[in-house]
């Protein structure tokens, strides 16, 4: 058995023949610059096109090059699950195939892993060329999921990281299959840091995150991370409730003091509001259940344990 290599990248390939190999050199200029093992463990997440003759070809030449053929698209979080699985650095670094992701910034990752984060992700600075709805998009959203979610998922982080060993084998354990992982990883609240990096245009192709796609792995993000949506009934019907009984205390004493007459719709009108409250207030509460159910069938683990000390 060969030792384990100290670093492994892992990337998810959906059609990206042209990027395949120029990622490949520049990860190899990069990893001239240490003396330690690596592996690059590509996904070929159901290309269409010519990805896996390049895989073959690279894999066959180079060693240090393995990769994953999934049987069709199964998504890039998939993709990167089933990658993230078998790589068996000390350090996996998980990135983008289209070069998005400049392997430069990867030097000052290995910097801070050394300096004793266990996870350290690389934030975007700019989203000059992004489209304004993608862009708008992620400011709205990263200020709901701010509000929203109990655990601090970064902002202006993707899937580019690196991750210690030792927070890969928690995500590795997680059954769970609506996958968001940036948030599994933030989830496991090892000790972290960021590498600021500017995100250059893709190299070739076309992105394949179309506006429905991104609201998909957003809305996961919202979801799994967060019980909150299922708590809406509860707002909803506290307000319907509040004013249903309050729009009947004054037709009552507008009825008494000022001896107005109400047409019965009135009355029924207000009794349907209060009722419609009741109403609202038990989705919540079986919403509560739900999100218990959640909870429980995600099996994440209870903990999460950092360190120990004098234990045999
Ligand atoms: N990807 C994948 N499966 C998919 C879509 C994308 O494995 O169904 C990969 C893709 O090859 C790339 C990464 O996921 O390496 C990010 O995709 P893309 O560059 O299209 O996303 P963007 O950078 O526009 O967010
Ligand atoms: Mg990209």
């Amino acid at each position: 058995m060969p030792e384990n290599p100290k670093y492994s990248f892992v990337v998810p390939a959906y059609n990206e023949e042209k990027n395949i190999t120029l990622l490949y050199e520049r990860i190899i200029s990069l990893m001239n610059h240490y003396k330690d093992s690596w592996e690059i463990i590509f996904i070929n997440d159901g290309s269409i096109d010519k990805t896996i003759e390049v895989l073959h070809k690279l894999a066959e030449k180079d060693k240090n090059v393995k990769y994953i053929n999934l049987s069709r698209n199964f998504g890039h979080q998939a993709a990167l699950s089933a990658g993230l699985k078998f790589a068996s650095g000390e350090a996996v670094i998980s990135m983008d195939c289209d070069l998005q992701d400049p392997p430069e910034v990867i030097q000052q990752m290995i910097e801070k892993w050394h300096k004793g984060n266990h996870i350290v992700y690389a934030r975007r600075q700019n989203f000059r060329k992004d489209n304004i709805i993608k862009r708008l998009g992620s400011k709205i959203y990263y200020r709901i999921m701010g509000k929203f979610t109990r655990i601090d998922i970064p902002k202006n982080v993707g899937d580019f990281r690196l991750a210690d060993k030792k927070v890969l084998a928690e995500i590795n354990q997680m059954p769970e299959h609506s996958r968001y992982l940036r948030g599994m990883v933030a989830w496991t609240g090892f000790k972290h840091d960021f590498v600021d990096y500017k995100r250059p245009d893709r190299q070739k192709g076309e992105s394949n995150y179309t506006l429905g796609k991104l609201a998909k792995l957003g809305m996961d993000g919202v979801f799994n991370f967060s019980m909150l949506p299922l708590r809406i009934g509860f707002l909803l019907g506290l307000i319907s409730t509040i004013s249903g009984f309050g729009l009947l205390l004054y037709q009552i004493f507008d009825v008494l003091i000022n001896g107005v007459y109400y047409h019965l719709y009135k009355w029924l009108v207000v009794i349907l509001f209060i009722f419609m409250g009741f109403m609202f207030m038990l989705f919540w509460i079986i919403g509560e259940y739900i999100g218990k159910i959640y909870d429980d069938v995600r099996q994440r683990p209870l903990y999460v344990i950092s360190e120990m000390k004098n234990f045999e």
